[in-house]
């Protein structure tokens, strides 16, 4: 039996041992033992047990799925965390096939946007002669609320998706800030970029990042005919779809039910492997095994060890090796993570008829985002979404539990007289604030592409990192299918 006396004997350096209960169960044993039962651990672990490998999955949560989740509300299943399936979603797409999930055209078209700035309604047609545009030159005619995206869009010299990681754009491990200086912004525009920028914010994201993320939706894209013109980019996000088919798939599909049922689909076929309500605290590694301990101090030892769990939580799990690996500890504990809170509300009538403004809009203040979704009448009970991303999400997630939906309930009818008693909260989710994410999705800052972005996805000693945050080349989803693929490749070639 592997004990922390022998490893720290073979030069072993751990972090500050955690207070885990004394071993109150017999070690099981596996031949691959998976933390994290997402889409990512769910995936590798249905391959490797094609490959004929013993496998245990432990999941801290009472539920599958990760940051695909399902909620059931008074007004029907509602996705709160991933839902949108691309076309060119290879792997996600055959796992529907093999569960035989019906998939359909997202029907969650946004109603026209509006951007509320510096406290004002702004006309995005009109911005170019706004006095209170104090951008420059061609500047001005860029929608403000698309400033970031837009200068984003206009510098990406990637073409293909594995290029983010190639060194030859060693130099562009930059902040948007500092491209913007790097071409000449104005203080002004670089100001509106702030609160529209993707990733994390203005300074905290890599532009490197944001390219990955970027260029792999190019993909997406290019799968299906050219965008009908509403999609030319006057909405910051999910703008209207193109419900046209081709090969029986929209744009972007749904699976009827929720999103959910897919890895409910994936963790019913791999039975009782997946063990929930088993909180990894403790990994430790000889090089030719390791073992796995829980908070609740059960035990798995296993030749080999898939991490499938964000870095924002890996963090907090002691890792003890029989040999170090300082970048890969560095990667773990510094990786930024991104946060999303979204409010999920219906509205009882359309408001907007009232007070004549934008449906949906956009804003520089606490709020973020109101996406007004197309019931496709015009009139009676929409369904719309609060979003909050970036710095605003993390503004937003250091309220007191529960005030947050309150507080923006009231914001919003400051904004909007108009809406008041006409907002019903349908259900609520802020990723930050989940104890098993502590994010919605990773981020790696300026200069962490060429510090560790390239080999963070390398297996330290038995163990094996999955999860979407270990991309190469896929986005959403598909990159934690991408990620479980890849790590039980790698356990195939060592055995
Ligand atoms: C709001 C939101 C919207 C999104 N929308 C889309 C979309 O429309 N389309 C799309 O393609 N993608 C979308 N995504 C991204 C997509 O959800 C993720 O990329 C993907 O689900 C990540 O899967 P994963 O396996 O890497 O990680 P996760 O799903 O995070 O799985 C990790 C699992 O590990 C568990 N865990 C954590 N700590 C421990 C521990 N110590 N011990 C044991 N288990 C632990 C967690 O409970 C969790 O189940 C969205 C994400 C969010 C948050």
């Amino acid at each position: 039996m592997l004990t922390r006396r022998t490893l720290l004997g073979t030069g072993a350096l751990g972090v500050a041992s955690l207070a885990l209960p004394r071993m109150t169960f017999a070690a099981e044993k596996a031949d691959v033992v998976i933390i994290g039962a997402g889409l990512s651990g769910l995936h590798s672990a249905e391959l490797l047990r094609e490959l004929g490998m013993t496998v245990i999955l432990l999941e801290a949560n009472d539920r599958i799925g990760g940051r695909v989740q399902t909620v059931q509300t008074v007004d029907g299943p509602i996705d709160v965390g991933a839902s949108q399936i691309g076309r060119s979603y290879a792997r996600v797409l055959d796992a529907c096939q093999r569960y035989d999930l019906k998939l359909i055209s997202e029907d969650r078209d946004l109603l026209s946007f509006g951007g509320y700035i510096k406290g004002a309604w702004v006309d995005p047609k009109t911005w170019d002669t706004n006095p209170l545009n104090r951008t420059v030159g061609d500047e001005r005619k860029i929608n403000p609320i698309l400033m970031g995206q837009a200068v984003t869009a206009k510098f990406n010299p990637l073409k293909e998706v594995d290029e983010w990681l190639d060194p030859k754009f060693a130099r562009y491990d930059i902040s948007l800030r500092q491209l913007m200086k790097r071409n000449g912004y104005s203080d002004a525009a670089i100001e509106l970029a702030s609160f529209s920028a993707p990733g994390i914010g203005i300074d905290e994201t890599s532009m490197l990042r944001m390219w990955q993320e970027e260029t792999r939706g190019g993909v997406d894209r290019r799968n299906g005919p050219p965008p009908p013109v509403q999609q030319s980019r006057d909405h910051p996000f999910g703008e209207a779809n193109d419900h046209n088919l081709v090969d029986g798939l929209a744009s972007t599909n749904n699976i009827v039910g929720g999103c959910q049922m897919l890895p409910l689909a994936m963790g019913a076929k791999l039975g009782e492997a997946v063990r929930l309500n088993r909180k990894v605290g403790r990994i430790e590694m000889t090089g030719k095994g390791a073992t796995v301990i829980c908070t609740d101090g059960s035990v798995v030892s296993a030749r080999f060890v898939i991490s499938a769990i964000p870095f924002s939580v890996l963090r907090k799990v002691e890792i003890i090796a029989s040999k170090d690996n300082p970048l890969q500890r560095k990667a773990i504990d510094t990786m930024p993570y991104a946060n999303t809170a979204r409010m999920y509300v219906t509205v009882e009538k359309p408001f907007w008829k009232e007070d004549g403004l934008p449906p949906s809009f956009s804003t520089d203040g606490p709020i973020g985002m109101f996406w007004a979704i197309d019931n496709h009448t015009g009139e009676g009970r929409h369904r719309a979404m609060v979003v909050m991303v970036g710095l605003v999400a993390q503004a937003i997630s250091r309220m007191e539990h529960g005030e947050a939906e309150a507080y923006i309930q009231a914001e919003l009818v400051r904004m909007r007289p108009a809406a008041k008693g006409l907002i019903r909260l349908a259900t609520y989710k802020d990723w930050l604030r989940d104890p098993n994410q502590l994010g919605c999705g990773f981020s790696l800052a300026p200069g962490q592409v060429n510090a560790f972005g390239r080999t963070l996805a390398n297996p330290w000693q038995n163990l094996h990192f999955a999860g979407e945050h270990t991309r190469r080349l896929d986005f959403g989803m598909e990159s934690a299918m991408e990620s479980g693929e890849r790590t039980a490749m790698e356990i195939a070639a060592l055995v």
